[in-house]
Formats: C-alpha cells, sequence, structure tokens
C-alpha cells in the first residue's frame, strides 16, 4: 500500500494525464462559465487531503465556515464508488438508484463564479466539460467517449485511494478539515455515515467500441512510477 505521499504523487499524475486529454478536446468551458458548479460534486478523501494540506490557517477556518452552512442543505449523497459500480455491472446486478437535482444549489466554495481552489480541485470538477456550453443547452453535453475516459480516472483515483472514502465534496472536505492535521500527512481514519469506503480496482468500465481508442491513455496510466 502507498503511503500518503506517494498517493499524491500519483495523483498529480493522474490530474496531469487528464488535464492533457482535456486540452486535446474541443470544448466550450471558460473561465467564469460555472453552471456545472454544482454542489452534487464527489470526490475522495486523497483528493481533500490534497487540497486541505495546501490551506493556511485562515482559509482553512473559511472553508469550514462555507461547508458548515452547506451541512444544513440538500445535495447529492452517492450509495456506491465507481468501482463498487463496476463491480456491479460485472455481476450483472442493478446499481442502486442515486437521487440527484441540479437545482439543490451551486458549490458551497464557488465565489463571484470562480472556483477558489482551480489548481487544486477535484476530479470530479474536472472532468465537467461540455462540447457547448451548458447555459445555451440546459446541459452538458459530453462526448461518450470523454465519459469512458472519466469512469477510468475515476476508477484509479480511488483505487490509489482504496484506505480511504468516497462522498460529496462538502462532506468529504468537512470531515477531512476536521480529522486531518495537514502537517502530519495523516489521512481521514473515521468513517461518517455520508461518506463510502472506497474499494479497489477489479475491472474498467470500459464498452468494447472505446478499447482501442483509449489504449494510449491506459498505457499513460500503466507508466505512472509510484
Ligand atoms: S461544463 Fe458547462 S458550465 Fe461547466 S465550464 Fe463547461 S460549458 Fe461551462
Ligand atoms: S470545487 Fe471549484 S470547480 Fe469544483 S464545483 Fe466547487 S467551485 Fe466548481
Amino acid at each position: 500500500m502507498l503511503n500518503v505521499y506517494r498517493r499524491l504523487a500519483v495523483l498529480d499524475q493522474l490530474y496531469k494525464i487528464y488535464d492533457q486529454f482535456v486540452d486535446s478536446l474541443d470544448i466550450a468551458c471558460e473561465k467564469f462559465c460555472a453552471d456545472c458548479c454544482t454542489c452534487n460534486v464527489t470526490m475522495t478523501t486523497i483528493e481533500a487531503h490534497k487540497i486541505v494540506s495546501a490551506l493556511d490557517i485562515d482559509s482553512k477556518k473559511t472553508m469550514q465556515n462555507k461547508l458548515n452552512q452547506q451541512m444544513k442543505k440538500q445535495r447529492f449523497i452517492p450509495k456506491i464508488t465507481t468501482n463498487q459500480l463496476a463491480d456491479i455491472c460485472l455481476s450483472d446486478d442493478d446499481p442502486p438508484e442515486e437521487i440527484i437535482d441540479p437545482s439543490w444549489g451551486t458549490c458551497p466554495l464557488l465565489t463571484d463564479n470562480a472556483c477558489p481552489i482551480y489548481n487544486l480541485r477535484p476530479f470530479g470538477c474536472r472532468c465537467m466539460v461540455s462540447k457547448q456550453r451548458c447555459a445555451d443547452t440546459g446541459a452538458a453535453e459530453i462526448d461518450e467517449f470523454v465519459i469512458t475516459v472519466n469512469h477510468v480516472f475515476l476508477q484509479y483515483i480511488e483505487h490509489i485511494n482504496q484506505n480511504g472514502f468516497s462522498g460529496n465534496l462538502s462532506d468529504v472536505l468537512a470531515h477531512t478539515i476536521f480529522n486531518e492535521s495537514a502537517d502530519t500527512g495523516t489521512e481521514i481514519t473515521i468513517q461518517q455515515t455520508t461518506l463510502i469506503k472506497n474499494s479497489p480496482l477489479s475491472a474498467l468500465l470500459v464498452p468494447p467500441e472505446h478499447r482501442e481508442k483509449i489504449e494510449p491513455i491506459l498505457a499513460a496510466l500503466r507508466a505512472i512510477k509510484a
């Protein structure tokens, strides 16, 4: 099992490979376009650790205050992780029904239509890309192949954080700020009812029609040195 510092180094490489992939896409996303910044984004605890450990004490307090307000509001609480979804698909079972509604509101961190932690934002934010401006069409228009790539990265991130948890961005960040000291590098150790224990990757969610096209990305992922 990788220690937290090695997991963070792998996470940085995963983000880098994904950001390079996004650079190759023809998308409408741009600064201050933030309709996708809803309160329903999910993340893992290793990603929260990356964010929280970069904040000074005042920034942590400000974030905690915003998150505490969010705890009183409706938001997406996932029932399973991406690797658990893959296992369910493998066994031909039906995944649990998830309830999510974009009208529940914006991300509590969003400030003046911009992300205050943009360079540190979790994968759930990075992977929101659209061919058309969401404001024009009412929803993101995401290429099927991009959705496949997104699943693969979500699976890898969960895999490197299999001793951690997944959940709504607000819940994961709030519990991480509360439970960890950025100075010790220790990761969240208690499970909360809103968080789900992560699972190892057992099979990639790649449909047959994308297997050849995704191979260069998989090769880049396999080449990551821990
Ligand atoms: S996903 Fe939609 S709302 Fe988000 S930046 Fe792209 S176009 Fe804008
Ligand atoms: S963390 Fe930043 S990029 Fe992600 S939803 Fe919130 S404001 Fe948007």
